[in-house]
């Protein structure tokens, strides 16, 4: 199937089939990264499916939640598949989830998973170069010190004395 004008479409998963098989595990670390799923090995260390398997799948700033992955892959250079997380506004049509930098990265955010937040591609591109009030700001800034997996840790913990 073709989405848009620039990607095409081979599959619709499951919200925990993906999100089951992400690995905490820095990139590049070839077949150490990949999981069978779907016929396919699919590299499960991409930052973005760590924040939304840490952080949920609902948008940060309105709260529309992901329904399911896609497995996509775009038309132009050589990307190979990858999974899309969609949700569905009230009309039915797909909204796209991202990876959003709380603290932009055009604002000197890193890219650490303390810094992503999940987002809506529409809430995204308003919030752009918004800053985070300069608590939260801190609070990042200091979590992106820890190394990926004692930050997880970090998160589990800490969410587990909010709930
Ligand atoms: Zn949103």
């Amino acid at each position: 199937m073709r989405v848009g004008q620039a990607m095409t479409r081979k599959s619709v998963h499951e919200i925990d089939e993906v999100l089951d098989k992400v690995l905490y595990v820095s990139r590049g670390l070839g077949r150490h990264c990949r999981r069978l799923i779907g016929g396919d090995m699919m590299d499960m260390s991409s930052p973005r499916y760590q924040c939304f398997q840490l952080k949920g799948i609902k948008c940060a700033e309105c709260g529309i939640e992901g329904k399911f992955f896609a497995k996509e892959k775009s038309d132009d250079k050589h990307y190979s598949w990858h999974f899309n997380l969609y949700a569905l506004d009230a009309k039915g049509r797909e909204v796209l989830m991202t990876k959003d930098h709380i603290i932009p990265y055009k604002r000197g955010g890193e890219n650490h998973l303390a810094n992503f937040q999940t987002m809506c591609k529409p809430c995204n591109e308003k919030k752009y170069l918004t800053m985070p009030n300069a608590d939260v700001a801190d609070r990042i800034r200091w979590e992106c010190g820890m190394d990926l997996r004692d930050y997880v840790e970090y998160y589990k913990s800490k969410k587990s004395l909010r709930d």
